[in-house]
C-alpha cells in the first residue's frame, strides 16, 4: 500500500484540567506563594473573588488586581506588571472572561520575557463558556490607538492549571451566554477546518460541536440549567485544545478586526461572520448557490449529519448546517448585520480597507481551508453590511 506523508505535528495538553466537585481546592495545595488574582468589578461585586482568596489560604499572601476591562488593552498589561511585581508574586489566578485570562497570560509574558520575573505559576478559572483561552497558548491584546487586536501566540502563555467550575457561569445573562456560546462553535469549527486538522484535533472539535449545538440553546433560554452549563463549559474547554493544536482561519482574522474597530464583543463578531465564512469556504456564491465542492464542504457536511441536520448530499447539507447557524442567531437574537450590532455605514466605510488588510495579516488567517484575497474578505464582509 502507498504511504502518505505528512508535515510532522505535535499534540500535547500541558494544562492539567480539574473539573467535578472539589475542583476548586487544588488551590490549597499552593503553600507560602505570593498569589495575585487577575480579575474584573464584577467578580469583585458578586463575591467570587473573595471565595477564590479564601481557597488561597495556605499562600503567604494574596493580592487582587481587579481592574480587567473587556479586550484588555496595552495599557492594562503594563499596570498588571507592576501589580505584580509590587506583590512580589509566584502565583497568578485569572478569574474571569477570556479578557482576565488573556490579561493575566499577556502579563506573566511580558514579566518573563523582559526578565523582571521568571517562574509564576498560572491557574485559569473561566467563568464564560467560550474563548477556551484556558488551555491555549494564545492571548489577544488591544491597542486601542491603532484599532487593533493582536493574537500574541507562545508556548510560554500556557497555563498550568484550569478549574473548570459551571456554577461559576451561571451568573451570565442570555446575551453574554450566546456570544460566547458561538464563540465556541466558531473556534470548534475552525479547528476542524484548519489546513493543519488532524484526528486529534477533529476528535476534540467534533465532541464540542455536538456538545454547543445541543446545550446553547438550553443554557440561553435557562442560565440555571447546570447540566448545559456543565456541558457548555466542557465544550468550550475542548474547542480551545483543539484550536490550541491546529490554529482558526479567517472568521477570526475578520472578528479581530470588528472587535478592535467597533468593540464588537468577540463572540458576537464570530457569530455574525460564521454562516458567511461556511459559505466562503464551501465555495457556495453570493447566493448561497452551490459551486464545486472543497475539502471544507465535506467536513461541514459531516458536522451537520453529526448534529442531526439533514440533506440530500454534500452541498446540502452545508445549506443546511447554514440554515441552522442563521436560525440560532435569530432565536438568540444576535445581530447578523453591522447595523444591528451599532455599527454605521460611515464608521464601517472609513475603516473598510485597513481592516480587510489586516483581517489577512492575522495570525489566524494563515490556517484557514481556502486561500483568501482581499476580494473575498471583502464579500465575507458584504454580507454583514446592509443598511
Ligand atoms: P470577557 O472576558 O470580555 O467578558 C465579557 C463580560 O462578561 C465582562 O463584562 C465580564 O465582567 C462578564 N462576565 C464574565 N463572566 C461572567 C459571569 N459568570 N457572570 C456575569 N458576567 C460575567 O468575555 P469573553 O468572551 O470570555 O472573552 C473575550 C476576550 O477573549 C476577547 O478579548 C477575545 O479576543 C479573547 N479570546 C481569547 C482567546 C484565547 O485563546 N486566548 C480565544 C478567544 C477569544
Amino acid at each position: 500500500m502507498e504511504r502518505r506523508f505528512f508535515p510532522m505535528q505535535t499534540f500535547y495538553v500541558k494544562t492539567k484540567v480539574c473539573s467535578g466537585d472539589g475542583a476548586m481546592d487544588i488551590l490549597g495545595n499552593f503553600a507560602s506563594r505570593n498569589a495575585v488574582i487577575f480579575t474584573d468589578a464584577f467578580m469583585v461585586k458578586s463575591g467570587v473573588a473573595a471565595r477564590v482568596a479564601d481557597k488561597l489560604s495556605n499562600c503567604a499572601d494574596v493580592r487582587i488586581f481587579d481592574e480587567i476591562k473587556p479586550d484588555p488593552p496595552i495599557e492594562l498589561v503594563a499596570n498588571g506588571l507592576q501589580f505584580l511585581l509590587d506583590a512580589n508574586a509566584d502565583l497568578v489566578v485569572a478569574l474571569g472572561g477570556g479578557s482576565s485570562i488573556d490579561a493575566a497570560k499577556a502579563t506573566i509574558l511580558m514579566a518573563k520575557r523582559s526578565g523582571a520575573k521568571d517562574n509564576i505559576s498560572l491557574i485559569a478559572i473561566p467563568t464564560t463558556s467560550g474563548t477556551g483561552s484556558e488551555v491555549t497558548s494564545f492571548a489577544v491584546i488591544t491597542d486601542r490607538e491603532k484599532g487593533v487586536k493582536y493574537p500574541l501566540v507562545d508556548e510560554a502563555l500556557l497555563p498550568d492549571y484550569a478549574i473548570m467550575d459551571p456554577s461559576l457561569v451561571v451568573s451570565a445573562p442570555p446575551r453574554i451566554t450566546a456570544d460566547t456560546g458561538f464563540d465556541v462553535i466558531t473556534h470548534a469549527l475552525e479547528a476542524y477546518v484548519s489546513v493543519g486538522a488532524n484526528d486529534y484535533s477533529d476528535a476534540l472539535a467534533e465532541k464540542a460541536l455536538e456538545l454547543a449545538f445541543q446545550y446553547l440553546p438550553k443554557a440561553y433560554a435557562n442560565g440555571q440549567d447546570l447540566e448545559a452549563r456543565e456541558k457548555m463549559h466542557t465544550a468550550s474547554c475542548l474547542a480551545g485544545m483543539a484550536f490550541n493544536a491546529v490554529s482558526l482561519g479567517i472568521n477570526h482574522g475578520i472578528a479581530h478586526q470588528l472587535g478592535a474597530r467597533f468593540h464588537i464583543p468577540h463572540g458576537r463578531a464570530n457569530a455574525m461572520l460564521l454562516p458567511h465564512v461556511v459559505r466562503f469556504n464551501a465555495n457556495l456564491d453570493a447566493n448561497f448557490g452551490a459551486k464545486q465542492e472543497t475539502t471544507a464542504s465535506l467536513r461541514y457536511a459531516h458536522i451537520a449529519r453529526r448534529i442531526g441536520l439533514s440533506g440530500d448530499d454534500t452541498n446540502a447539507l452545508v445549506l443546511a448546517l447554514i440554515r441552522h447557524m442563521f436560525y440560532m442567531l435569530k432565536m438568540t437574537e444576535t445581530p447578523a448585520t453591522l447595523k444591528d450590532a451599532g455599527v454605521t455605514k460611515e464608521a464601517y466605510e472609513s475603516v473598510k480597507a485597513a481592516m480587510i488588510d489586516a483581517a489577512l495579516k492575522d495570525a489566524c488567517t494563515a490556517t484557514n481551508p481556502r486561500p483568501v484575497t482581499h476580494d473575498d474578505v471583502a464579500a465575507i464582509l458584504a454580507g454583514l453590511a446592509k443598511w
